[in-house]
């Protein structure tokens, strides 16, 4: 037995409510452990729980940030807080000038830009290092499109924890400046995510106590996306939104927001009313959305091409359950191209005050054509998720805005540049 074993097989996990790992494909269960395959057939593997009695009183009394889930999530009761850096309970802004703009009734965005790297993947890396803690991992790992270097590097540097992370050579510099800050492992490999995911299966393969948030404890690092869920569900005063519109990458955070939904219907935390789930993805990477359109199961695998990089997965794991989610709630999966991303970030600073990165142009301009082409109803109540800061994707805007006019240093030929 190996070291790692050793301390796996004499540890008792504690991962709270979670009871087992459930096959989606075939249902098979297996206990709790660093498993992201069923052994049987192959599929994904997702955590199943006994959820005890949870009421509103005991969530809202608990802390400001996704920790107030944590009798949702697999992660310890005792989970280790850091309570200005934990991410979580973002603000959902009611968007009343963009819904203007766009010729909907009520509209709400979730701005996760405010969480401590900038971007929804804090959720997440946070679930996958407390549940990584008790299964006894050492090292936090991932292949990252950009987001999610950010998040493992800063989460491992607040925990004490070594981290390795593997990007595309290619990535936007902010996104490698603001990995590298933290001082962990970074590596830039010249090949494209899917190149990079691949290296990651293999080097997990080989090195056991290293915890790759998003390959062999994915499980439990998909689940961190519940939180959105959860959250927009308790802002709007415990209630379901009517419509979600979710970017796609993997496909992971759709699937997990429509989960948490179901759950909080099925716990009676809110009233389990109809709602529909819009995907989002850019032309350059729309596997999803070509299926979707296709009206097949199969998802192709695509040669990434596109400004949003942090959605640029070609192959995405989760692709088939977006399907099934949408199919199932009466939603679609649409596309939008690079320029349209880069109007809707406009559009959504313009009228918001909200500077997005390309995923949150993504959301807005797949929006604004759902509207126009009739799927997306605009009188129904409708949640846009803007999950990253434009502050990292500077390239997708820069050759589009400056300053108006640069003047010298008199009033007068400021009124002039004014037209004044
Ligand atoms: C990773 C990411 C997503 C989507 O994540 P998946 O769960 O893989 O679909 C959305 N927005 C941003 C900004 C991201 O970094
Ligand atoms: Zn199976």
């Amino acid at each position: 037995m190996t070291t790692i074993e050793a301390r796996r097989s004499a540890h008792q996990f504690d991962l709270g409510p979670a009871r087992a790992l459930v096959c989606r494909e075939c249902g098979n269960e297996v206990p709790l452990a660093a498993e992201f395959a069923c052994s049987e057939c192959f599929g994904p593997l997702e955590v199943g729980y006994d959820f005890g009695k949870i009421t509103r009183a005991e969530i809202e009394a608990g802390p400001r940030s996704i920790w107030r889930y944590r009798n949702l999530l697999p992660v310890p009761s005792d989970v280790q807080e850091h309570p200005n850096t934990d991410p979580g309970l973002t603000r959902l802004v009611k968007a009343d000038r963009l819904a203007a703009a766009l010729g909907v009734r009520e509209l709400w965005v979730k701005d996760d830009t405010g969480n401590p790297t900038h971007s929804f993947k804090d959720r997440v890396v946070a679930v996958a290092l407390a549940a990584a803690r008790q299964l006894g991992f050492t090292v936090l790992a991932c292949p990252s499109t950009g987001n999610l270097a950010n998040a493992v590097a800063a989460a491992a540097a607040r925990a004490g924890w070594e981290s390795v992370v593997l990007i595309p050579s290619s990535l936007e510099r902010a996104k490698v400046l603001t990995t590298a800050v933290y001082d962990g492992a970074l590596i830039a490999v010249d090949g494209n995510y899917d190149d990079v995911n691949r290296l990651a299966t293999e080097l997990a393969a080989d090195h056991e106590d290293w915890a790759f948030v998003n390959v062999n404890v994915r499980p439990y690092y998909a689940e961190g996306s519940k939180t959105l869920g959860y959250e927009v569900a308790e802002q709007l005063g415990w209630r379901l939104p009517q419509q979600i519109v979710v970017p796609v990458a993997s496909g992971s955070q759709l699937t997990k927001v429509d989960k948490a939904f179901r759950e909080l219907g099925e716990l009676d935390l809110v009233e389990p009313t109809p709602y529909r789930v819009f995907g989002a993805q850019a032309t350059g990477c729309s596997p999803v959305a070509a299926a979707f359109q296709a009206g097949i199961d199969v998802i192709q695998p695509v040669k990434p091409d596109t400004i949003a990089r942090s959605l640029a997965i070609g192959a995405p794991a989760d692709g088939p359950y977006v399907l099934d989610t949408v199919r199932r709630t009466n939603g679609s999966v649409e596309h939008v191209s690079d320029e349209e991303v880069v109007d809707a970030i406009r559009l959504l600073a313009r009228t918001e005050g909200i500077f997005a990165e390309t995923a949150g142009g993504v959301t807005v301009a797949t929006a604004k054509k759902l509207i126009e082409t009739g799927q997306l109803d605009p009188d129904a109540e409708t949640v846009l998720l803007i999950t990253g800061d434009g502050l990292k994707t500077l390239d997708a805007v820069e050759d589009k805005i400056g300053p108006r006019a640069t003047v010298p240093p008199s009033s007068a030929a400021v009124r002039e540049a004014l037209g004044l």
